[in-house]
Formats: C-alpha cells, structure tokens, sequence
C-alpha cells in the first residue's frame, strides 16, 4: 500500500489542487491531504470548514483522504501515515526557489521520504487559493476555479 501525503493551506480547495490530487491518486494507492493550520497566513476558512470542504469534494472515492495538522514537520506527519512521498504541485517558476530549499531541508530531516512534484493541466496552473478569495469577495465569478460547495461557502464568507 503506497500512500502519498499532499500538504498545503486549502484556503480553500480549488481546481489546481483537485488536479494535482487526481494525478496523485494515480500514482499512489492513497493520498492523504493534510491540512496545514497556517496560523501565520491568517486564513479565511477555519481548519475544520477547509476539510469539510475537501472532503465534500472527494466525498465517494476511497483513496483520498483529509486530516488537519498542526504545529508539525510535514516529514512528522507522513511518517504518521506511513507515506512514502510528500507531493507538492509546481505553478510557476517563482515556485520553484522555495519548494526547492523545503525539498532539501526535508531531505535531511528524512532522507527515506521522496518529494514528488507534478503539475495541474495547463488551464488550472494559473489557479491560487489567494486570487480566488480576491476575485469571490469583488463579487467576480469563480466558477472556472473551483467547485460549487467552495464557491457557495465563499459567497457566504463574503454576504
Ligand atoms: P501552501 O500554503 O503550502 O502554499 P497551498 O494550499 O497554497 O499551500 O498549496 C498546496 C500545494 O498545492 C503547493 O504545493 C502548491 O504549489 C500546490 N498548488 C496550489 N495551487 C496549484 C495549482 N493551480 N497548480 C499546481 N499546484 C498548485
């Protein structure tokens, strides 16, 4: 059993990370998505309300699964779940200085854990959890981001 853990923010899930998660799965039996509290980054959406928004997304497919964390290494969290890879998206290239530095410190904290980087399909590279917060709380339509219990929850967020 081949499990992957895929960290970040998800403030909140949006089409890239759906992508990213899809290629994920087909590469691992399961990929567990952990949900950072980034305290630090002021986030709008509560740990809980990010992974009640995961898991409305994944709800049906069994190889996916979400689990907040919190004051944690993320080399900590997957050796908890038994992941053998972290899996980290690349958008850009102003991705690359710093997921470059985080593979080489994590590396060292656990050379048995391979980072895995994979990219969304070109459409949905351009996609980042901060923008689609801007645009929804402007009013601006976010379909073409992200999915329709995300979308109705930012509305909300921002009545
Ligand atoms: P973080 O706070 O760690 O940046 P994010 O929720 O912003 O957390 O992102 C989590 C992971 O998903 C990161 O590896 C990020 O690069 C990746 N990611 C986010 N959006 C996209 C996208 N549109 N395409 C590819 N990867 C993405």
């Amino acid at each position: 059993m081949k499990v992957a853990i895929y960290p970040g923010s998800f403030d909140p899930i949006t089409f890239g990370h759906i992508d990213i998660v899809d290629r994920a799965a087909s590469l691992f039996d399961q990929v567990v998505i952990g949900v950072a509290e980034s305290k630090s980054k002021n986030p709008l959406f509560s740990t809980d309300e990010r992974l009640d928004l995961i898991n409305e997304v994944f709800s049906g497919n069994s190889k996916i699964r979400a689990i907040g964390y919190s004051k944690k290494l993320t080399v900590d969290l997957a050796r908890e779940n038994n992941a053998i890879a972290i899996i980290r998206g690349l958008r850009a290239v102003a991705d690359f200085e710093y997921e470059f530095q985080m593979l080489g410190m994590n590396r060292q904290l656990d050379n048995n854990i391979e980072t895995v980087f994979l990219m969304a399909d070109a459409q949905r590279q351009s996609i980042s959890s901060n923008f689609v917060k801007e645009i929804a709380r402007l009013g601006g339509n976010i379909s073409n981001f992200t999915n329709k219990f995300v979308e109705q929850k930012l509305k909300d967020k921002f009545k």
